[in-house]
């Protein structure tokens, strides 16, 4: 009996030692942290604020409140409820009672109390949203066109041209100035709007929603009867897969590189079109291959069958130019060649900067003039025409690529067109 109620007795005793000294523990080495401190640092009109606290070591208030000159401003005062390691609260400096201009903003945090630990954050507040003038904006675009406009920002900001889930850069030319080329794509709708984004340094965000409409566009549909052509075209496919296919139908091999393929090359293209000079490397309009004859059009939606049934589907995404056999291909405009190399259903391709993200994309050629790094001058040869990737028949697949994204080349090729609507991008 004695032996057991010495043993209570011990246990007891050791349990309160544990719990005593784990709250000291807690108390006194273990300092509660706050992640997302550095969310205060630069202060919009609005934001949403998170801050966790772990760990979480007894806290159970948080204050949070700016000091501004001699002035404090209270910006949250909240209790922390159990197994809650998190406070969030919308911020809204003017409406707190903060000015524009520089703040710091205090964090604190009290523990049974009696302990309190602060956090202190350099801050900058500005609700001043970025003021954006349009001194040139398009009045309708065509679907699969470009475009390009000119604005003026009150204060540095990133701008952005939106359109159809797309975003294409701005480039800054001086004063304030920005300017911007970008497209619709093929696949973009009609009731799509274009915007004009601006973003300042600290998040306040000013959308301009463009009057330019979206002109309907037809593009031609093909039928394209797979049957029969197994013979011309598997040693082609394969080519372009690469690797071992010996298991693949002849339908599957023509869907992986009409498909996946297809959509691996145009990824990378996006990725090679997304990196251009910031200055503008061309004039006048665009050269079409001398002496050609169109074949195949930008937008043109094909339907694959084999033996009547649907198999695959694509968009033409550029110009298919046909001459005499190994034509001499000009650089349609001045530049420097960002890509020369293999491209999967393109083959060997060049693929050359205008600058301000305009790019020229020339295709299925045999070989290559230039290399990358080579500043070339419009009219000079960079290739010759083949039918490397997938083409069959020598030709030259010509694209136009405005930020990565292929538009149609036939208003790049219309001087009056660029004169009209692209030149005042460029001039004052
Ligand atoms: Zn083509």
């Amino acid at each position: 009996m004695q032996g057991i109620k010495k043993l209570i007795r011990t246990v007891v005793f050791l349990a309160l030692v544990g719990i005593v000294g784990f709250t000291l523990y807690n108390l006194f080495f273990l300092k509660p942290k706050v992640e997302g401190l550095s969310s205060l640092e630069k202060l919009p009109k609005k934001k949403e604020i998170s801050l966790i606290i772990s760990p979480r070591a007894y806290v159970d208030k948080v204050r949070v409140y700016a000091l501004q000159g001699s002035r404090e401003v209270l910006l949250f005062e909240g209790s922390l409820p159990k197994r809650v390691n998190e406070v969030r609260f919308t911020l809204e400096p003017r409406k707190a009672g903060l000015k524009d201009g520089d703040a710091k903003i205090i964090v604190e945090l009290r523990r049974f109390y009696l302990l309190k630990d602060s956090f202190e954050v350099s801050a900058k507040v500005d609700t001043q949203p970025p003021r954006v003038q349009l001194l040139y904006a398009p009045y309708v675009i065509l679907q699969g066109g470009s475009g390009g406009i000119r604005a003026k920002l009150s204060e540095p900001a990133d701008l952005f041209v939106e359109v159809g889930g797309r975003r294409f850069r701005s480039y800054d030319v001086g004063n304030g100035v920005r300017i911007a080329l970008f497209g619709v794509p093929v696949d973009t709708s009609t009731r799509d709007v274009v915007k004009v984004v601006a973003i300042d340094e600290v998040g306040n965000r000013t959308v301009i929603p463009l009057g330019t409409g979206i002109k309907r566009n037809h593009f031609k549909s093909m039928r394209i009867e797979l049957r029969g052509k197994e013979r011309i075209m598997i040693p082609k496919l394969k080519t372009i897969l690469g690797g071992d296919n010996e298991e693949l139908s002849f339908v599957e091999l023509f869907k992986k590189v009409n498909e996946e393929v297809r959509r691996e090359n145009e990824k990378k293209i996006a990725q090679i079109g997304s990196k251009s000079a910031g200055q503008r490397l061309w004039r006048g309009r665009f050269l079409q291959l001398r002496n050609s004859k169109v074949i195949s059009r930008y937008g043109e939606k094909r339907t694959y069958t084999y033996g009547g049934r649907v198999v695959s589907r694509s968009r033409h995404m550029g110009y298919d130019l046909a001459s005499v056999k190994n034509a001499k291909v000009p650089a349609a405009n001045s530049g420097v060649v960002v890509f020369a190399g293999d491209l999967g259903i393109y083959g060997n391709t060049v693929i050359i900067d205008h600058g301000y993200g305009l790019m020229s994309l020339y295709a299925h050629l045999a070989d290559f003039r230039v290399k990358v790094g080579d500043k070339v001058r419009k009219g000079q040869v960079i290739g010759y025409t083949d039918t490397t990737g997938l083409a069959f028949g020598d030709h030259l697949h010509f694209g136009v690529l405005v930020g990565g994204y292929e538009v149609t080349p036939l208003e790049w090729w219309d001087r009056k067109w660029i004169r009209t609507r692209i030149e005042p991008v460029f001039s004052d």
